[in-house]
């Protein structure tokens, strides 16, 4: 049974859907002004992993997070780069969409812009006015929440309270300090839009409540983003939905994951340059990085530093090895009779227990560990029948923990072993390509897929571009994409789910 911490009630709550068998899951995005940064790809990864464990639960997941692309830092930077604001915002947002991929985050389904949602930001306000919850002053509409009796619910806290905290910007037309903007007025030069309040654009919160509402609906499953934005943020998402609909709640579970700490005194030049997640990824496997994220419970902080980053290099290459031997085994002859198939049971039992305990993913972990642990130790007298299972259970926790590659390998040893022999005929017609391979590792499909990437790699430092572009549409042809990244060529298989 799988339980969540909801900020909501600050419990851990077993985890129920509004519709059977689907969940309803919003994220909050980016403000994509620029390269997105470390704490952006956490929080990717993070909620990837609870899209993944509840499609493994039999869940269909209906995933969306959004990109403000008009906002106070997109048009102060696309003034000072004398770009359209759009065309900034969409140049950062593809950046962002690509480093995701190298992460393993499963694509969305759908990653909205507030500026498609104008009509629906301009109608929510208009209700929010005639209900009485919204005046307009001089620079714009605001939202009155001392009209919203319910308002700090998600904080635990009151107006009261939560205005001594606050450090909000004096506006002697307001009515109480909290009041936040739904709609604002254009100032000289600023994109705007025609509204009934004159041109302008919305206030921030205002976006994530349009878009959540016309796609996922009133009261969807689970509303996820940073611990930074549970307020004002979504307490202002919170007052302005329900004002608005009259329904509660406006989301069943609201899911928050921790902050990535850097020390600033500490943050040397190199680690700066680091905090860039595009540049990050440059120097580290995305899957290390992963890695990394889920090391620590989601909810807590975690500490950004090169010393966490190099751990979790090293214990991902021990989980890889680990498995590349354990399909070495799969492979060869063995003579292994011990049965420990309670064992591997128990195992994933642990695996499972952990990630239903609010996405434990720390201890998830340390179950891999153990198994690649007894592996290591134990590999040649376990039974051939049981290191299958053992491999197909590990193909479930690679699946979750979205540590892709290995489990393309897997897919390649099993899924590609046909298509892979027959490229490789083809290729052993074609003289050249054929005098590489002699001598080569052709024990199993992977191999055989390393051997023909380090080929086309000599061929291209050859400049012998006809045969290098050669294996590589071949390998495009039975759906094998290859890419070449600061650390070496990697491959990945063809997208098939958009
Ligand atoms: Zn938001
Ligand atoms: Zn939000």
């Amino acid at each position: 049974m799988l339980r969540i911490y909801n900020d909501l009630s600050r419990r851990l709550e077993e985890f129920t859907t509004r519709e059977p068998n689907k969940v309803y899951m919003y994220v909050c995005g980016l403000t994509p002004y620029d390269y997105a940064h470390a704490g952006h790809g956490r929080s990717a990864v993070v909620y990837d992993v609870i899209h993944r464990y509840l499609t493994y639960l039999g869940y269909e997941v209906i995933h969306i997070s959004n990109f403000t692309d008009i906002d106070d830092k997109i048009i102060e930077r696309s003034n000072e780069l004398k770009v359209n604001f759009k065309e900034l915002a969409e140049k950062f947002a593809s950046i962002y969409l690509e480093d995701l991929k190298r992460l393993n985050v499963l694509p969305l389904y759908a990653y909205p812009r507030a500026t498609e949602f104008i009509p629906e930001i301009i109608e929510m306000v208009k209700v929010l006015e005639n209900k009485g919850y919204a005046y307009e002053i001089s620079d714009g509409v605001y939202f009155d929440v001392s009209k919203f009796s319910d308002y700090g619910k998600l904080s635990h806290r009151n107006i009261e309270e939560l205005q001594a905290g606050a450090r909000i910007e004096v506006n002697p037309e307001k009515r109480n300090p909290l009041d936040f903007a739904l709609w604002k007025k254009a100032k000289e030069g600023e994109p705007s839009w025609d509204s009934p309040w004159g041109k302008g654009r919305p206030g921030w919160h205002i976006e994530c409540s349009a878009m959540t509402l016309k796609i996922l609906g009133n009261s969807f499953d689970i509303h996820g983003g940073g611990d930074d934005l549970i307020f004002p943020h979504h307490e202002n998402e919170i007052a302005q939905s329900e004002a608005y609909t009259g329904v509660e709640p406006f989301v069943r579970f609201w899911v928050h994951n921790g902050m990535l700490n850097v020390n600033k005194e500490k943050m040397s030049k190199s680690l700066r340059n680091f905090f860039n997640l595009h540049t990050l990824l440059e120097d580290y496997d995305g899957e290390v990085l992963r890695l990394f994220y889920i090391s620590v419970s989601y909810r807590k902080p975690l500490n950004f530093d090169l010393e966490g980053l190099e751990v979790a290099r090293k214990n991902y290459e021990y989980l890889h090895n680990s498995y590349l031997e354990l399909k070495k085994y799969l492979t060869k002859e063995t003579s292994g009779t011990a049965s420990i198939k309670e064992q591997i049971l128990k195992w994933k039992e642990q695996f499972l227990n952990a990630m239903d305990d609010d996405f434990n993913t720390p201890v998830a972990i340390s179950v891999l560990f153990e198994v690649f642990k007894f592996f290591n130790a134990n590999k040649d007298s376990v039974s051939k029948d049981d290191l299958i299972l053992l491999d197909s259970i590990l193909g479930d926790m690679f699946y979750i923990l979205g540590f892709d590659r290995i489990g393309v390998e897997r897919n390649i040893d099993f899924s590609f072993k046909e298509k892979i022999e027959q490229i490789l005929e083809e290729f052993l017609e074609v003289e050249d390509i054929k005098k590489e391979l002699e001598d080569k590792d052709l024990a199993d499909p992977v191999s055989v897929l390393n051997t023909l990437i380090e080929i086309r790699n000599k061929f291209r430092r050859e400049k012998n571009f006809a045969l290098s572009d050669r294996i590589r549409d071949g390998l495009k042809s039975i759906g094998i994409i290859l890419e070449d990244t600061k650390e070496g060529t990697k491959y990945r298989l063809e997208a098939t789910n958009g």
